[in-house]
């Protein structure tokens, strides 16, 4: 009896070796993870390039048509993805994977029911909607995000940074409680002795007329992130541009397809600069992906919201060192905007579901 207890638990022991084993999988090699959201790009820009429909005065308020089809219209879909997003298409759909292709299988959905910016951002980052989340409000955020999950962990502690361009960040990632580093808008970044170039981008934030209510322009949003990255290297970096929403909201659609096209360019750089940086080389993933999806052509793709159909329609990328590149993914489960939150902790190998029951899996297949 004594002797066949001991061989059972040997063989329990034997197997969870085999099991755990198996669950690991290749060692992971992501240390640091960057989450990035363009607000309200649709997935037909990501997927289909520049909308013909759209690039005129009456339905996109373009002004000069000739000089926007120049730059983004070409003969194919393929070919036009490619000249608005060059990197995504040329990098990260190569060496990463690309969800939310409506049209082979492959959505991306948000589950708020709202499709508007809070109630989103609040999924991305918690990894669940929530109903008392029901307006752009600057109330701050009952739900722990990911963020200040990864920032009460020792790893991450104080190593956790957010850039964004819109005020309402502070709150949705509740700055006061997390402890995470959050500069949004037209705040200068405060960090302690500045380098010169903080010094100017903090006087350009105050002294550059804002495009609009409560935002910043995104080429000071990334370049206060860039200078922060190089200066304390950090192991979670959230950046949240904004242009893409409000060039749609005004109906711009040249501009809206420029700085999508824009923040495409920030990323090459971002990502050039952490291959080049020993502490992120080859240990960093990205999770690239949007708030909310909008309308379609000829007028309702400059709203979005629980009554436009098709805004909850969203698309989510990832690239590093752990992600198959598989590139854009075909016939495969349905995808939830409430998955990111677990995505971004899982690629650091950490289980965000065991913390949060109600969050969103990981998404399947992007790691090996
Ligand atoms: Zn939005």
């Amino acid at each position: 009896m004594q002797y066949r207890s001991q061989l059972s638990s040997l063989v329990v022991l034997l197997l969870g070796v085999v099991v755990i084993g198996q669950g690991a999988g290749a060692p992971r090699r992501t240390q640091n993870v960057i989450l990035i959201t363009f607000d309200g790009l649709r997935w037909q820009e990501v997927f289909y390039g520049a909308d013909e429909a759209l690039m005129n005065k009456e339905n996109g308020g373009v002004e000069d048509a000739g000089a926007l089809k120049k730059a983004f219209w070409r003969d194919t879909p393929e070919a036009r993805r490619a000249a608005l997003l060059p990197f995504f298409w040329g990098v990260i759909a190569q060496q990463g994977q690309v969800f939310g292709n409506v049209n082979k299988g492959s959505a991306v959905k948000v589950t708020n029911g709202k499709n508007f910016s809070y109630p989103g951002y609040n999924e991305i980052l918690a990894g669940f909607p929530d109903d008392r989340i029901d307006s752009n409000a600057k109330r701050p955020n009952p739900n722990v995000t990911v963020l200040e999950w990864l920032n009460q962990r020792s790893p991450y502690r104080h190593r956790v940074a957010a850039f964004c361009s819109w005020d309402v960040f502070p709150f949705i990632i509740n700055r006061e409680r997390s402890g995470v580093f959050v500069n949004a808008a037209h705040e200068p970044v405060q960090d302690g002795k500045l380098t010169e170039r903080q010094e100017l981008l903090n006087r350009l934030m105050s002294e550059i007329t804002p495009p609009w209510e409560g935002v910043r322009w995104d080429a000071l949003t990334f370049y206060s992130a860039l200078e922060y990255l190089k200066k304390h290297k950090p192991r979670v970096l959230y950046i949240a541009f904004d242009e893409t929403d409000d060039y749609a909201h005004a109906g711009r659609y040249d501009r809206y397809l420029e700085s999508a096209h824009r923040t495409d360019a920030f990323i090459k750089t971002l990502w050039e600069t952490l291959q080049a940086m020993p502490e992120y080389r080859g240990t960093t993933s990205l999770v690239l992906t949007t708030d909310h999806g909008r309308g379609g052509a000829p007028t309702e793709w400059k709203g979005h919201g629980a009554n436009v159909k098709g805004a909850e329609n969203i698309w989510i990328a990832v690239l590093g060192p752990d992600t198959p590149a598989l590139g854009e993914r075909t016939n495969v489960a349905t995808v939830t905007q409430s998955q990111v939150a677990a995505t971004v902790a899982a690629l650091l190998g950490e289980d965000y579901c065991a913390a949060v029951p109600q969050a969103g899996k990981p998404i399947a297949g992007i790691w090996r």
